[in-house]
This record gives structure tokens, sequence and C-alpha cells, in this order.
């Protein structure tokens, strides 16, 4: 029998009509022979409105505690709503909140940004399956956890995203969708560019990109526990159907669901340009890289900075690309000179968990220092760090970080 977790967001259940249309949508699946888990939101902008009147009532005198408790109200609210029009259709629906028994998401004691214990909540989240077996429709609060004391904690602003997710891996669901107030994701913000267009496809990884850097369709942590064999969905509410089409999320790739470190078996070579204020001049980083383009060198790595341009290439191509930078350097008054540095060790250490783990980067660069092996640059993403040594560093460096992660 098919599994779905659907997530219904503030503006989907914004009023009484919004919810039946919700309810009702739930209720469709459900008589196609589904069994549908549904997480929702805090109805409308509750959770703005609650944390403005406790700001203004007390400012920081309210305790953590206290606030996790005051804001879990929105999701108490609007589960216990959307279960009786569930229950109003005529079909058996119960909402499931921290205090009971049932309630699933188990957190650490970071009252307001809890992280997941993922091993308990998988344990726990099996008594939904009970419910589910006896044809009964769970609503579950989404953005809400509870910590080992019991208390109420929230997984931080946006987080019913993650529940839902968390709940589609801890079930194995067939499918997750994410109901919200946009028909989709668009290739950007309609309200900021006309012509933005719905994608009817978007990859987890696009997709965690576009989320961190301020789109705010979905919490970019919610596609940590976005399993490959999970179809996932975003669709507008304004349809009332769940079967809509919206924007299909794929992926993960399965090997980006796994840590790995990897250290490339070739060196690298670093060209750094010079100039000065090389920011602000346009164009300088197009006449650069087109050139590399043009004649096919693949550029592994690139950073900027305020007077240079560090361009990390294949160690085969380096002679040609100093060549032709060179052309480029003196041909541009704003460039002034180049070098082409040594042999470098590329390592890239991948993990979906990264995104939420403060302090990766120090933890994953500490035996590096303790050892004193200097690191010649590194970038990061939300998935993985790449770190650049040098060549002969390279072996001892690998074996090092590797330690971190086992
Ligand atoms: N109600 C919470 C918030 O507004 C959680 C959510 O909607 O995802 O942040
Ligand atoms: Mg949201």
């Amino acid at each position: 029998m098919e599994l779905i977790v659907a997530k219904f967001g503030g503006t989907s259940i914004g009023n009484g009509r919004r919810i039946k249309k919700a309810a009702r949508s739930v209720v469709k699946e459900y008589m196609k022979g589904k069994k549908v888990v549904v997480v929702v939101s805090a109805i409308n902008k509750t959770t703005d409105e609650l944390l403005q009147i406790v700001d203004e009532a007390m400012e920081d005198a309210v305790t953590e505690k206290q606030l996790a408790e005051i804001v879990s109200m929105g999701e108490m609210t609007s589960v216990r709503i959307f279960s009786s029009a569930i229950e109003a259709l005529g079909v058996k629906s119960e909402y499931i909140d921290p205090f009971m028994d049932e309630w699933p998401i188990i957190t650490d004691s970071n009252l307001l940004n809890a992280k997941v214990d993922f091993e308990a909540t998988e344990k726990k989240s099996k008594e939904l399956l009970k419910l589910l077996d006896q044809g009964i429709i769970p609503v579950v609060c989404g953005f809400l956890g509870r910590d080992p004391n019991g208390y109420i904690t929230t997984l931080g602003r946006g987080g019913s995203d993650i529940t839902a997710f968390l709940l589609g891996h801890c079930l194995k669901a067939d499918e997750v969708i994410i109901v919200t107030d946009v028909g989709g994701v668009m290739s950007t913000d309609p309200n900021k560019l006309q012509g933005a267009k719905k994608l009817d496809k978007i990859s987890v990884e696009e997709m965690r990109d576009l989320a961190t850097h301020g789109a705010q369709v979905l919490h970019p942590h919610a596609l940590k526990y976005k399993d490959p064999d999970i179809n996932a969905k975003i669709i507008g509410f304004e349809h009332g159907d769940l079967s809509a089409p919206g924007t299909e999320i794929i992926g993960p790739s399965k090997n980006k669901m796994v840590k790995t470190t990897t250290l490339n078996p070739e060196p690298i070579s670093v060209v750094a340009v010079v100039g000065e204020k090389i920011l602000n001049k346009p164009g300088i980083l197009a006449k650069l890289t087109s050139k590399l383009a043009e004649n096919s060198i693949n550029i592994i790595g690139i950073s900027t900075g305020q007077n240079s341009v560090t361009i990390f290439v294949d160690k085969k191509d380096a002679d040609e690309a100093h060549r032709l930078l060179h052309d480029v350097v003196i041909a541009d008054d704003n460039l002034s000179s180049l070098s082409l540095g040594r042999d470098i060790a590329m390592i890239t250490i991948s993990s979906p968990d990264f995104i939420d783990t403060p302090g990766i980067i120090s933890e994953i660069t500490k035996p590096l220092r303790d050892n004193d092996l200097n690191i010649v640059e590194i970038s990061s993403s939300q998935t993985s760090v790449v770190i650049f040594v040098d060549w002969n560093d390279g072996k001892k460096a690998y074996e090092l970080v590797r330690g971190v992660l086992e």
C-alpha cells in the first residue's frame, strides 16, 4: 500500500476554507487506498505573531523553555483543527503532539534550534505505522520536537519541512509532498524578476544551494533526509489536489548520501593572477576563464580576493594555462602579473551531515594544524569541504582528515 507524507505550510491552511480544501485533498488520496501522514505548520503567520507578542511583553526575559512552549501552540492548534476537519469528512484521524506517547520526533536539548536524534526518531516513528494500519490519518505537528527530558523543542524557523522529510525517511514513504503557496520551484523569485518560470524538476543538490542562498521554498536541512528512493515534490495549495504535478525534487545521487574522503590522484597546479582592485572591475573573471575555456582547459576551482584571482587546473594543463593567462595579463591594464605555483594536492571531503554540523571545518582542519601541515586553500559548500595542501603533504593530510570522519 502506498504511503505518502503531505506537509501543509502556513498559507495553505491560512483560513477555514483552505483547511477544508486541504483536508479534502488528503481524504481524496486516502480514498484511493493510500496511507497518508499529514504534517502541518502553524496557521498562516501564527508563529510570527506569537514571537512578536512575546517580544513586546517581555523582550529578553523569556526563557528558552517558555518560548519553545509558547510558539509550539501554533502547531498544537493547527493539528487539532486539521484532524477535526478530516473527521468531519467521515474519516478517522488523530492529531499527534509532543505530549503524546506516540510522538515521533526526538531531539537534543537545544530547545529553540534542536538537532534531531535520528535513531530515536526512527524507532519512535514506527508508532505511526500502527495508526496507519488501523485506517487512521495521523496529523503531526511540524517544526516541534521533544528532548530526553520531555521538554518541547523546535527545529528552528521553517522547520516543518524537516519534519516532513524526516518522517518520510523513517517511515520509508513512497512520496513526500510539500504543499505551499507557490505552485512549485521557480527559476527565480517572481516578485524580483518578471518572466520567472516554474520548473518541472530540480535536483536535491540544486535545491539545497537555492535554499541556502535565500529562496524560501524549502528548508535546506530538510533535504538531508531526502532518500533517493523517495519521490518528492512541491505543489501549490490552490489545486486542492495532492496529485498535482508541481516541481519534482530528484535525487540525491546515491554517492552523495554517504561520507567520502578522496585524494585527487594527480597533482594540481595553481595559477595566481594579481592586479589592483580586481574585484571592482567588471569582466576580469570572464576574460581569464573564457581564455581557458576557448582552449579546452578545465578549471577545477577558483577563488577571488581584492587583488588576486587564484585558479586551480590540472598539472598537465598548467604550463599552457600559464602561457594563455599571461597573454591576458599583458593585454589588460588592470592586471599586473601572474605566477604558476607549486604542485598541490586536493582532498575532497563530502558528507550530507556538514550542513547542520557547526564547527565541522575546524574539526577537519585541527589534525592538520596539530601536525604542522599548511593549508594552501580551503573552500566549502553545503555538503563538501575541499582542502588544498602541498603535494608532498597530500598523503599524510588525507589520512589525517579521513580519521576525523571515521
Ligand atoms: N511555524 C513554523 C515557522 O513559521 C514552522 C514552519 O512553518 O515550518 O517557522
Ligand atoms: Mg516554510
